[in-house]
C-alpha cells in the first residue's frame, strides 16, 4: 500500500496518512505503534501532554525501520511557551523519543491569552534552522493568530492541525491556510467518536455502495480534499481498516453529501479559550 505524499511550503513531503496516539496509554502505546509500524504505517502524531513520545521512541527503536522512511510529529504544550522554555521543552522530546531530529515540531494550542505564540514561533524557526525540526508548524491556529505569524514573524507555518470532520470543518480557516500555502492536518478525522459519525444513514450508504467501512469512506473524504490524517486505534482489526483507503474513490456527489453535514460543531477545545 503506498502512501500518497503531500509537499509542504518547505520542500519537505509528510505522508498523507498516519496514525495518531492520542488517549493511547503509555502503557499500551509500543504495541500499538509497533503494529502500525508492521502494517505499513510510516507516520506517527504524538505530543508532549499524550505522555507516550518514550514509547513510540522504543517502538521506533525496535522496529529497525530506517530513521528516513519514518515521519514523526511531536507538539510543544502550552506551559512550554516562551522564549526560555521553549527550546528546553523541544530537548526533552527528542530525549523522551530518543531521536536526533523530528520531521515536524508543532505549538500545540495558541493560546491566546498567554500571548506567547509569536516569540514561540520564533523559537521554532531557529530549531528548524539547526536541522533537528525539519519542519514547524501549528496546530488550533485561527485566521488572526496565522495572520500575527505571518505578520510579525519570517517563516511561514507548514501546517495547521486543526480539529476536522464533517460536522466541523472549518471551511474559513481551511481558506485561509491553503491561500498562504499552509497545509492542513485534521485532527479528530473520525469525530473522536463523540458522536455517531459512522452511523450517520448518508455514510452508511455510500460505504454499503464501495463494500468498504463507514470509518473507511470518512476518512477517504479527508484524503480526497487534501488533508493530512492520522486516525487513532488501539485495535490491530481498525489500524489495518484505517489503512485501507487507498483502492477505491468517492465520486464528487458523494464527497459533496459527506461535506453537507457539516453542523459548525466543535467536540474539542476552543482555541479562543485553551490555554
Ligand atoms: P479520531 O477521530 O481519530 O477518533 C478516534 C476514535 O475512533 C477512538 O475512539 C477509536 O477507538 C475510534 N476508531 C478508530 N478507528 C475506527 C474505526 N475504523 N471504526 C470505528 N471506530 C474507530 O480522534 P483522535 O482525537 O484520536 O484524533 C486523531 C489524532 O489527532 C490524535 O490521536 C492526535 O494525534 C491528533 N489530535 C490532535 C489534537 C490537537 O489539539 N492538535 C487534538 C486531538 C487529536 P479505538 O481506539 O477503540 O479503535
Amino acid at each position: 500500500m503506498t502512501v500518497p505524499l503531500i509537499r509542504l511550503n518547505d520542500g519537505a513531503s509528510i505522508p498523507q496518512l498516519g496514525l495518531g496516539v492520542f488517549r493511547v496509554d503509555a502503557g499500551e502505546t509500543e504495541r500499538v505503534v509497533s503494529e502500525a509500524l508492521e502494517i505499513g504505517y510510516r507516520h506517527i502524531d504524538t505530543a508532549k501532554i499524550y505522555g507516550n513520545e518514550e514509547e513510540v521512541g522504543r517502538a521506533i527503536a525496535a522496529s529497525g525501520i530506517p530513521r528516513d522512511e519514518l515521519y514523526i510529529t511531536t507538539k510543544l504544550y502550552n506551559d512550554d511557551q516562551g522564549r526560555a522554555t521553549a527550546r528546553d521543552a523541544f530537548e526533552r522530546s527528542l530525549d523522551r523519543l530518543d531521536l536526533e531530529r523530528v520531521d515536524l515540531y508543532l505549538i500545540h494550542w495558541p493560546c491566546p491569552a498567554r500571548d506567547l505564540y509569536v516569540e514561540t514561533w520564533r523559537v521554532l524557526e531557529q530549531l528548524q534552522q539547526s536541522g533537528r525540526a525539519t519542519s514547524i508548524g501549528v496546530s488550533n491556529f485561527l485566521e488572526a493568530h496565522l495572520q500575527r505569524l505571518l505578520d510579525e514573524t519570517d517563516v511561514v507555518p507548514a501546517i495547521d492541525q486543526i480539529e476536522l470532520h464533517p460536522y466541523h470543518q472549518q471551511p474559513s480557516v481551511t481558506a485561509f491556510a491553503r491561500a498562504h500555502g499552509i497545509a492542513i492536518e485534521s485532527w479528530g478525522p473520525l469525530g473522536q467518536g463523540k458522536y455517531p459519525l459512522l452511523e450517520l444513514p448518508e455514510i452508511v450508504s455510500i460505504a454499503r455502495a464501495h463494500g468498504k467501512s463507514p470509518a473507511q469512506v470518512v476518512l477517504r473524504w479527508h484524503i480526497q480534499q487534501g488533508t493530512i490524517v492520522f486516525p487513532k486505534s488501539t485495535r490491530r482489526e481498525r489500524l489495518v481498516e484505517n489503512f485501507d483507503v487507498f483502492d477505491f474513490e468517492l465520486s464528487v456527489e458523494e464527497q459533496a453529501a459527506i461535506t453537507g453535514l457539516e453542523r459548525g460543531g466543535r467536540v474539542g477545545g476552543d482555541p479562543n479559550t485553551a490555554s
